[in-house]
């Protein structure tokens, strides 16, 4: 280990020969040894820098530093994190669905469910033009007519609440999850996400 404690002669240190300073020189900002000094005191550049601060080296902080072989050690400690992030592809195979039976188009019969009734808002031409089934089973109407809303019903048929949509004419709907929606827009290129 180098022994940072020890003020060098910066002279012989520029020539890759380590000397401990026993001058301090202010204006060069360097330590002499008493060779360099003398060189110091004649050279054109330095004769009338001060040298008169004497410098000496505790030699027992270089033997502490001598027998400090390393500053610490650096090492990786991992923990398990706090959050796990589960994919739900994994639990895929164990959900349980109503029909384990693949169905074909040749046994898909048409049957009625529920019927629903839009309530009438600033026009009664309700132009119904999609829907879509949230998870928890609320089925969502897009109205593109002069309306320009969405209607939101429960399971049982009744009208949950209407979302108006001021100069938007939501044309078809789709449910992201449970909370959110998004919705295309009549003669436009938009999708527009609603929470
Ligand atoms: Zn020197
Ligand atoms: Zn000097």
């Amino acid at each position: 280990m180098e022994t940072p404690a020890k003020i060098l002669c910066g002279i012989c240190d520029s020539q890759h020969v380590t000397k401990s300073a026993d001058f301090w020189c202010p204006e060069c900002d360097d330590g002499l040894c008493t060779e360099c000094k003398t060189h110091h005191s004649f050279s054109k550049a330095s004769r009338h820098h001060d040298v008169s601060l004497k410098c000496s080296n505790n030699e027992e902080i270089e033997i502490l530093f001598k027998s400090i072989k390393s500053l610490g050690f650096i090492a990786n400690e991992s923990s398990s994190p706090s959050v796990q992030i589960k994919l739900e592809k994994n639990k895929q195979a164990q959900i349980l669905t109503d029909s384990f039976i693949p169905k074909s188009i040749d046994n898909v019969f048409a049957k009625f469910v529920r019927k629903f009734q839009i309530p009438i808002e600033k026009s009664n031409r309700n132009n119904t033009s999609g829907c879509a089934i949230f998870p928890n089973g609320k089925i969502i109407f897009a109205d593109c007519g002069v309306n320009m809303r969405l209607v939101i019903f429960n399971t049982d048929g009744s009208l949950d609440y209407e979302i108006p949509l001021s100069r938007l004419r939501p044309f078809d709907v789709a449910c992201v999850d449970d909370k959110t929606l998004a919705f295309t827009v009549w003669e436009s290129s938009e999708i527009h996400l609603l929470t």
